[in-house]
């Protein structure tokens, strides 16, 4: 069954409630409708448009709706896929996965474990050549990149 933030996010897949909960009314209110679209409603953004599709600047990744810690810059690697593209999350429990049945494939959706936010999707054993032959291919709009502060 295809899968909606906006109507499941309710619970992660293991059952327990996301500690970030707002109904789609109050998630309406924090986002703008084009991260709004992404982060509660499964859309993707086209290729090659994201802001931190090339972005090799150090720093977090964090969520874009809860500020949740997704990912660290030094996964990042460039897939020339389109989007920012990771080999491991920051944490394991930073992120939840669901099967996504859309569009005729079975994919793996990735979900901000802390508030249900649709993140992007993750492939496996594309020969990337990364530690994990893992790609996390992950909406920039989904993500706010906080820099670390600059060596002195
Ligand atoms: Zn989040």
């Amino acid at each position: 069954m295809a899968s909606s933030p906006a109507r499941d996010g309710e619970t992660r897949p293991d059952g327990t409630p996301y500690p970030v909960a707002k109904d789609e009314e109050a998630w309406r209110g924090v986002l703008d409708p084009r991260e709004y679209h992404v982060l509660r409603e499964g859309g993707t953004e086209p290729a090659f448009r994201g802001e931190y599709t090339d972005t090799t600047t150090e720093g977090v990744y964090r969520c874009r709706a809860c500020s949740a810690e997704l990912f660290r810059s030094d996964t990042k690697f460039a897939s020339h896929c389109g989007w920012p593209s990771f080999y491991a999350p920051l944490a394991k429990d930073s992120v939840v996965y669901l099967q996504d049945s859309t569009l005729g494939m079975v994919r793996t959706e990735v979900r901000c474990a802390a508030c249900g936010g649709h993140l992007g999707h993750v492939f496996e054993g594309e020969g990337y050549g990364t530690p994990t032959d893992l790609r996390y291919c992950i909406n920039s709009i989904s993500m706010t990149l906080e820099p670390l502060p600059e060596q002195p």
